[in-house]
């Protein structure tokens, strides 16, 4: 009988913590975005200031930062603008840091920062057959400390963060459609694959420890409507528009309010979820 009511105990008490839960209330939250002077970060900087998300909006440049700041002035929140280099441990402690000083708390952190540095591994020369040209550890290395080592640092830090003060808290992760391995970003693709496994991993340790206010989900856009993409070889942007369904790019708007969905969707958790319009294409994916 005894063992009866532990057991009916046992139930009843992890039931009531499954139906808690940490419920994400827009309004009056706080959100932390890198790459928020350009493109999809800036984007979503707008979209959750519209829904009263206070922001701390990090970028290379200050300046951009600032004009994005400066757009959401009008919309009611405060928003506090830093030029941090997210590939520093020094610089990701201080955003962290200035974040937690001016709003007390932190809900949400968007690693939206990313560079793209296309080309080919091994490229012959026309006339001798021999190679003659090699993708340089350079490019290699930028791609992989803002994408990877950028985006672990900032979700890292804001995690402990979150983890501290026990606030409903949500990471968030920006890979690629290019994450299944695009010819020409041995190096992007390669970032992107890692971005789009690393909110199983961390959600997988957060269950271990016992930290349940966390989640973390990843977005995998496909090609979208940003400065990033005039980097990109116009012509092969066109022949890959020919295989979205949808028949044009994605709008960073359209992002945007696919991370509010997950921000109040407790259910979205510890996958990575893609938007791409409808990408079909075979030709150019390695195999
Ligand atoms: P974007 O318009 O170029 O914006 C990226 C922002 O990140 C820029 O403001 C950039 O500053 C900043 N940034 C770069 N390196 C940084 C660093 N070390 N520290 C702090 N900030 C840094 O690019 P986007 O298209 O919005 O891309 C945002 C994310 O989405 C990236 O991770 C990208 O890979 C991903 N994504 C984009 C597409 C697409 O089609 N656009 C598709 C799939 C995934 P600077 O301009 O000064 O360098």
């Amino acid at each position: 009988m005894l063992q009866r009511i532990i057991i009916l105990t046992r139930i009843a008490t992890s039931l009531s913590i499954v139906q808690k839960g940490y419920p994400m209330v827009l309004n009056g939250s706080v959100a932390l975005i890198t790459g928020a002077g350009n493109g999809i970060g800036q984007a979503v900087a707008r979209h959750l200031a519209s829904k009263g998300v206070h922001l701390v909006l990090v970028d290379r440049v200050e300046a951009d930062a600032q004009k994005t700041a400066e757009s959401v002035s009008p919309m009611g929140i405060k928003a506090l603008a830093i030029g941090a280099d997210v590939t520093s441990e020094a610089d990701t402690a201080r955003f962290i840091e200035a974040g937690l000083k001016a709003f007390g708390k932190l809900n949400m952190a968007i690693a939206c920062a990313g560079v793209i540095r296309d080309g080919l591994m091994l490229s012959p020369d026309k006339a001798t057959g021999k190679i003659g040209k090699k993708l340089g550890l350079d490019k290699w290395q930028q791609v992989i400390d803002v994408n990877l080592t950028g985006t672990f640092l900032t979700l890292r830090d804001a995690a402990e963060a979150m983890a501290n003060g026990g606030w409903p808290g949500l990471l968030v992760t920006i890979s690629s459609v290019n994450k299944v391995g695009q010819v020409g970003q041995l190096n992007y693709s390669s970032s992107k694959a890692a971005c789009a496994l690393m909110p199983k991993i961390m959600v997988g340790e957060f269950h271990m420890r016992g930290i349940r206010n966390i989640r973390a989900v990843g977005i995998a856009p496909g090609y979208t409507a940003t400065p990033m993409l005039t980097g990109m070889n116009q012509d092969a942007l066109a022949s890959i528009l020919k295989d979205v369904h949808l028949g044009r790019l994605i709008e960073p708007t359209e992002i945007a309010s696919l991370i509010e969905h997950c921000a109040v969707n407790e259910a979205i958790n510890a996958t990575t979820l893609e938007i791409t319009g409808g990408l079909c294409y075979a030709g150019a994916i390695a195999k």
